[in-house]
């Protein structure tokens, strides 16, 4: 079952040396680029294909792991201080806050909220370990949190986790502008973002255990160096290259060429002859110009040209299925 412990353990060995050299400005703009297309994958498979979101989900949940070693918080700790299956301010499971949408009513002892919520702590941990599923435990915290995904998708998820980055920066920034900054608040932003990606975990992957998907993710080590500890360069990752992306183009122009060669044998064909001649056309731009729109267009060009000859002959010729498979290749990576 996952814990935090547990996965932060993971990202520790394999990137904890490496982190060490990096500055917190480094692994914020990552933490924020790596939720940022998390919450696209997850407004864009609404209901549909999920395994895209898998990869980036832990991805974000790494650098929000490797965050916090490099500010020396426990993550776990934090989060279940903050949320010990209860929510902290209405002290309730289900929270009546989201439910009423107003502020608790019985606000007016802080001190004996506080001690509730260290004994709910310290209760569920046995032995070091918490007995709790996380993603579980928040969403019955908040089921208004489903409630809302099921309804909206995920664009108020992706809000929240924004608006949660932002405080985490501010925090951060505080702590060195504000000589008598408490750290602890830091801790709290920390937990509030995990807060809303276990969230995110439990309702999209209800049955799935996020310990098992992360240990699947890192199965052999680095997956981007393939290393148990990371050797990678600073801002590599699995970027694809301008040079990477030009030779899967001009594979993909290759094939096209032998299309032509074979399709200006018959005049019948000259609607189909000036699409591909056009393809070709701007896959030279692209290569030319390296900018990603153009390489986009490019393979959007083809891709229309492609099913422009299919819908009047559907049997693909050997040529015509790797220009289909190499246009794929392309597709992913443009
Ligand atoms: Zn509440
Ligand atoms: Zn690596």
């Amino acid at each position: 079952m996952f814990t935090v412990a547990k996965a932060n353990g993971v990202i520790s060995t394999i990137y904890g040396a490496k982190n060490k050299e990096l500055s917190f400005e480094y692994m914020y703009s990552f933490l924020t680029r790596k939720t940022a297309y998390l919450t696209r994958e997850i407004v864009r498979t609404d209901g549909g294909d999920k395994s895209k979101v898998i990869n980036v989900y832990i991805e974000s949940l790494s650098w929000l792991m490797a965050i916090s070693q490099k500010l020396e918080i426990d993550l776990e700790l934090s989060f279940f201080s903050k949320f010990p299956t209860i929510c902290p301010y209405c002290i309730s499971s289900p929270c009546i806050c989201s439910q009423t949408h107003r502020k608790p009513e019985f606000t007016s002892n802080a001190r004996a909220i506080k001690e509730e919520l260290f004994q709910k702590k310290n209760s569920l941990y046995h032995f070091g370990t918490p007995t709790i599923y996380a993603p579980e435990m928040i969403n019955k915290i908040y089921p208004s949190n489903k409630n809302i995904y099921n309804i909206f998708g995920g664009f108020y998820h992706s809000s929240r986790l924004f608006e949660e980055l932002g405080e985490l920066h501010e925090a951060y920034t505080k702590l060195h502008e504000d000589k008598f900054y408490n750290k602890n608040n830091i801790n709290d932003e920390l937990a509030d973002i995990l807060a809303w990606m276990l969230s995110l975990w439990g309702i999209i992957f209800k049955d799935k255990d996020l310990g098992e998907a992360v240990d699947n993710y890192y199965i052999n080590g680095c997956p981007s160096c393939n290393n148990k500890e990371c050797i990678c360069n600073n801002y590599s990752g699995r970027i694809i290259s301008t040079s990477d992306r030009n030779e899967a183009l001009s594979k993909v122009k290759a094939l096209i060429q032998n299309e032509i060669d074979v399709t200006s044998k018959d005049p019948k064909n000259s609607n189909v002859l000036l699409k591909l001649k056009s393809s070709i056309d701007s896959i030279d731009d692209a290569i030319k110009s390296g900018s990603d729109s153009d390489a986009r267009r490019s393979v959007a060009e083809v891709d229309s040209a492609l099913a422009f000859i299919f819908q009047n002959t559907p049997e693909k010729t050997e040529n015509q299925s790797e220009l289909y498979g190499e246009l794929d290749k392309s597709r992913k990576i443009v």
